[in-house]
């Protein structure tokens, strides 16, 4: 098919990676990257303007969260977000030099963690069980009262396994320690409600790119009782926490993103789940040796990760790119590495079925008919690998 395939044509089942961007969204971006190109900081009422579009988006992701709008901080995706939470934490006391997270963070918590444990300051890497979940009671005995702060993410972004956010922030919250949540992948697929009276999360990330809004866009929740040190410094924009010039159309976009995914999450959760189910149903049914990845209940509607027993996940990958169908041997950042997932590492299994393992993430554009698309040319693609490998 080549490079000459066109979008009619492809078949997207990377949502993790990034997600379609959805018109609507680049209809409400249009006015703020054309004529409406005013700086928010400016006096006058053509730059007001500016700062109006901003308030009413950070309306709008604090209403998907239900947060107050000043909890919202906009940043230039979910990496910084996450960043600047940790740093936020270490820098505000420094007879706190203690990080806890868990071995299946997603890299922009993972290098930030190893990077931090070459510089002196000590990092606790909690494991996971078979399921892809973490012991609570290992957790409470982790915090210790030098930690600055706990950071786990709301779901995993290669198997969609589910944390017990509320729980574990409330654990946290009992030793009087931050706790920071990645919720890049949460955000938009389950309810997420700060407001809720039991709710003990001081920091939370959000990426524009994983809600059908363009890269370059992110939040990081601050609650409002936490106390922040910002991470950028320059102007006083975002309240004097994230100095720079704001990306008015793109918080705009995520302010539309976050609108429309509060209006159809229950709707999407049905249909997506439904997308998601039937394809496992059906490579489990009509592939033999195969095997799902992970904590099948506590999991995010959209993501299936699945072990292909004998296959080698990269020449998957090749194939399927060959076809139009586009999945993931795990997280964007370490397709291409020769490493196996770190995730699955962690949940204990083998390095061949790390390596065996395919990631497929479904969104509200996929349809039932690409799911059949998708099955049937997985199944030719996994049939020939075998072939191939009993001729060898
Ligand atoms: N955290 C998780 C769980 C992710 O899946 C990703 C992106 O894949 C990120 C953080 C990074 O987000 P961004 O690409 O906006 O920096």
């Amino acid at each position: 098919m080549g490079d000459s395939m066109s979008d009619a044509s492809l078949i997207y089942f990377d949502n993790n990676a990034t997600t379609k961007t959805d018109p609507a969204v680049v209809k409400a971006m249009m006015p703020y990257l054309t004529e409406e190109y005013g700086n928010p900081s400016s006096a006058y009422r053509f730059g007001k303007r500016a700062a109006e579009a901003v308030e009413r988006a950070r309306g709008q992701v604090a209403h998907l969260l239900g947060c107050e709008a000043k909890e919202i901080l906009f940043t230039s995706c979910g990496t910084e977000s996450n960043n600047a939470a940790i740093s936020s934490a270490l820098t505000m006391d420094p007879d706190r030099q203690h990080v806890v997270t868990t071995r299946v963070e997603h890299s922009a918590i993972t290098k930030h963690g190893e990077w931090l444990a070459k510089r002196g300051y000590e990092v606790t890497w909690l494991g996971v069980d078979e399921k892809g979940q973490i012991d609570l009671g290992e957790l409470e005995r982790a915090i210790r009262p030098d930690t600055a702060i706990v950071s786990m993410m709301w779901a995993n972004n290669e198997t969609g396994v589910l944390f017990p956010v509320e729980e574990i922030a409330a654990i946290v919250h009992k030793k009087r320690v931050l706790f920071h949540t990645d919720a890049v992948q949460a955000v938009g697929k389950v309810p997420i409600n700060l407001a809720h009276a039991h709710s003990h999360i001081n920091f939370l990330s959000v990426s524009g790119h994983k809600l059908h809004c363009p890269k370059g866009v992110g939040v990081l929740y601050v609650n409002r009782r936490t106390r922040f040190n910002p991470y950028l410094m320059g102007g006083g924009q975002e309240h004097g926490k994230r100095a720079g010039t704001e990306n008015v159309p793109y918080c705009v976009g995520l302010g539309e993103a976050a609108e429309l995914a509060a209006r159809h999450m229950e709707l999407e959760d049905a249909a997506v789940r439904g997308l998601r189910d039937e394809f496992e149903r059906q490579v489990l049914e009509t592939i033999a040796d195969t095997q799902v990845n992970g904590d099948r209940e506590n999991r995010l509607p959209n993501t299936t990760s699945i072990a292909f027993e004998g296959i080698d996940s990269e020449a998957v990958l090749l194939l399927l790119d060959q076809a139009g169908v586009c999945c993931s041997a795990g997280s964007a950042c370490t397709t291409g590495s020769v490493h196996p997932s770190h995730v699955l590492k962690a949940m204990g299994f083998s390095t061949e079925r790390a390596r065996s393992s395919l990631r497929f993430s479904f969104s509200r554009y996929n349809t039932a008919g690409e799911v059949e698309k998708g099955l049937e040319i997985l199944r030719g693609v996994i049939s020939k690998l075998r072939r191939m490998s009993m001729v060898a």
